[in-house]
């Protein structure tokens, strides 16, 4: 923004501010850990100004009561504003959360997607809905308002798509916000909030405080002027949310994590054709963004007959992958996005192995290269074959480049084996057998399952996940409600005594 100063990342009451203590945090780019930017590290005082600003935005503002129409606009010229700065937001998207330009890029067309889809939608949906009531002199509308104040809490593997799936839902709406963002990715959400002042939100609407999740994120969970709470993270931390706004009995929505099967049937390998398409994307499913994605197909599902060819041309592909700085042209993975992360991941190969996984890909750090600083937090994509349930890399989510293999014998076996996890974020079938297909789709306890596909959403469809991946949906018409509470309107048109006490 035009006289931002560099750590002036927080946004309050249409002011842009550093953190009230002074306190600043580095920004490191995970393929060298060199830093690159700097922020304010906000705290709890920062967080209770923000809070405030929304409030009076939301009670004494005019966004609430700005018509449907002026809102969806506003929204288009936020879309509009993505595109213009897509090669900015997409190479920020990239050295912040280490992935590639390419998927950088792609991300900022998917937000832009967002803002246009929630645009159209509330538009679509009308204001308000009659009710019969049986009688003529009763008039009975159902009509939809704001939920007031929301706050948001996000994740740093798609820091600004998972942002936009709130705010933009949340702006056409009516609401107001405070968004705190990743503390180790918010540079795109900043910029979003910069977008949203350029494109005319009034102040007050948009606030983003970054800093850390105990203080920052931990605040807005309880704060009592939040009136909903929608966060996207790890099960741990949501869980925590999840408590706090209990407390104050917020509207919650999460969006956890996932341990997501890749079922594959011998049949949908019957031709070459067939093979390799499956092949590659189990590779997607596992190593985009090195696995560092909720929906990761981490465990791969494979029928026993063609297990051992499977499993061979997976890891020789896996082998392949050009791991690099995101930047660099050809490279196909970058970095983990943290130190931690990495070691975290380490740990749970470690213990694969201990507990009688067969290494068949990866397992380590890679060399060091020209594309590859020895300092970056690269480790390679790895397959972990012969692996069964009572592996915690089978059941826990690792969130790195790592597939596990398990196979199967029968269609039940399959199924038992996908709902066999207390996730249920997404999930998917391979078969040339469309009755098989059907089948097993209709069995998978799963918010999002594809068939002979892996990873595409629609911003028309809900995301959300089943069992401990989360409570309410994402995009599509409940992506909205979310952000809606539901008002009925009854009017009597003739009213009279109703004389249930004599009195
Ligand atoms: P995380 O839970 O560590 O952090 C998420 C956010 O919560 C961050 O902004 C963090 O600062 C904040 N936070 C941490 N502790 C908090 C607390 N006590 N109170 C309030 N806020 C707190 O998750 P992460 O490591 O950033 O992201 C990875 C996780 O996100 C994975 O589990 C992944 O599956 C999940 N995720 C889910 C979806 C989905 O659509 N379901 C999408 C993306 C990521």
């Amino acid at each position: 923004m035009p006289g931002q100063q560099a750590q002036q990342t927080i946004h309050v009451g249409g002011e842009w501010r550093t953190a009230a203590s002074g306190a600043t945090r580095d920004i490191l780019d995970p393929a060298d850990a060199k830093p690159f930017a700097q922020v304010a590290e906000g705290g709890v005082l920062d967080t209770d100004a923000a809070v405030e600003a929304a409030r009076s935005a939301f009670d004494h503002g005019a966004w609430p009561q700005t018509p449907v129409a002026e809102r969806a606009a506003l929204l288009r010229r936020v879309a509009d504003l993505l595109v213009r700065d897509r090669e900015r937001l997409g190479l920020l998207e990239s050295r912040d959360a280490g992935k590639t330009l390419e998927e950088g890029r792609v991300d900022i067309d998917c937000v832009a997607d967002a803002f246009r889809y929630f645009a159209d939608l509330v538009v679509g949906v009308g204001g308000g809905r009659v009710v019969d009531a049986g009688s003529d002199d009763i008039h009975s509308v159902v009509v939809h308002e704001p939920v007031g104040v929301c706050a948001m809490i996000t994740p740093w593997n798609y820091p600004l798509l998972q942002a936009s799936w709130k705010v933009a839902p949340a702006l056409a709406a009516g609401n107001t916000f405070v968004i705190k963002p990743s503390e180790i990715t918010p540079l795109t959400t900043v910029a979003l909030v910069g977008l949203l002042v350029e494109a005319g939100l009034p102040a007050g609407v948009a606030n983003i405080v970054t800093g850390p999740g105990h203080s920052v994120g931990a605040r807005l969970a309880e704060h009592p002027d939040v009136d909903l709470v929608s966060f996207t993270g790890g099960l741990a931390s949501g869980t925590k949310v999840a408590r706090a706004a209990a407390v104050t009995v917020k509207k919650v929505a999460l969006e956890l994590g996932g341990k997501n099967p890749n079922v594959v049937f011998a049949d949908a390998c019957a031709t070459d054709e067939g093979f390799d398409t499956a092949v590659d994307q189990a590779l997607n499913a596992a190593f985009i963004h090195s696995g560092q994605v909720c929906s990761a197909g981490s465990r791969l599902i494979v029928e026993e007959s063609v297990r051992e060819r499977f499993v061979a041309e997976l890891a020789r592909r896996a082998r392949r992958i050009r791991l690099g700085r995101g930047t660099e042209d050809g490279v196909e993975c970058g970095p983990l996005v943290s130190a931690e992360q990495r070691e975290k991941t380490e740990s749970y190969v470690a213990s694969a192995l201990a507990e009688g996984a067969v290494l068949r890909a990866g397992g380590a750090r890679p060399e060091p290269s020209a594309e590859r600083p020895a300092t970056g937090y690269f480790y390679e994509p790895t397959v972990l074959d012969h692996c069964h349930r009572e592996m915690r890399v089978v059941r826990e989510e690792v969130f790195g480049p790592v597939l596990t293999v398990e196979t199967f014998r029968t269609e039940d076996e399959a199924v038992a084996l996908a709902n066999d996890t207390e996730y249920g974020l997404a999930g998917a079938v391979w078969t040339a057998d469309a009755g098989r297909a059907r089948r097993v789709a209709g069995r998978l306890r799963h918010g999002t399952v594809w068939i002979n596909d892996f990873h595409p959403y629609l911003p028309q469809a809900e995301w959300g996940g089943f069992g401990k991946s989360g409570v309410g949906r994402e995009l599509g018409p409940a992506g909205l409600a979310e952000y809606r509470e539901t008002k009925h309107v009854y009017q009597n048109l003739a009213p009279k005594p109703v004389r249930w006490f004599a009195g």
